[in-house]
């Protein structure tokens, strides 16, 4: 059994795609620690608790957030409403 060690959500994730352009460091932790690190590290990353649940994330989150996954999702709600 081989486990898929690259998250699938990779080719519209942010983070993966090199948002943090001012630290390529900080995004090769990222990757190492979430994108790149089989289940485990995708069932840390925020982002992809968060886009599993709703179908995306904000796109300004950072996988390791402090908040919750249920206060981005009821951020990322409010401001769907908002927008409506
Ligand atoms: S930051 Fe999270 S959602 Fe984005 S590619 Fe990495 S593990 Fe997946």
């Amino acid at each position: 059994m081989s486990e898929n060690k690259i998250c699938d959500k990779t080719t519209k994730c942010p983070i993966y795609t090199g948002v943090l352009k001012s630290s390529e460091t900080l995004t090769r932790t990222y990757k190492n620690l979430f994108c790149e690190n089989g289940e485990e590290g995708r069932n840390k990353c925020k982002r992809y608790q968060v886009a599993n649940i709703i179908g995306s994330c904000p796109s300004s989150m950072l996988p390791n957030t402090k908040q919750s996954v249920e206060e981005i999702i009821a951020k990322a709600e409010l401001e769907k409403k908002i927008q409506a």
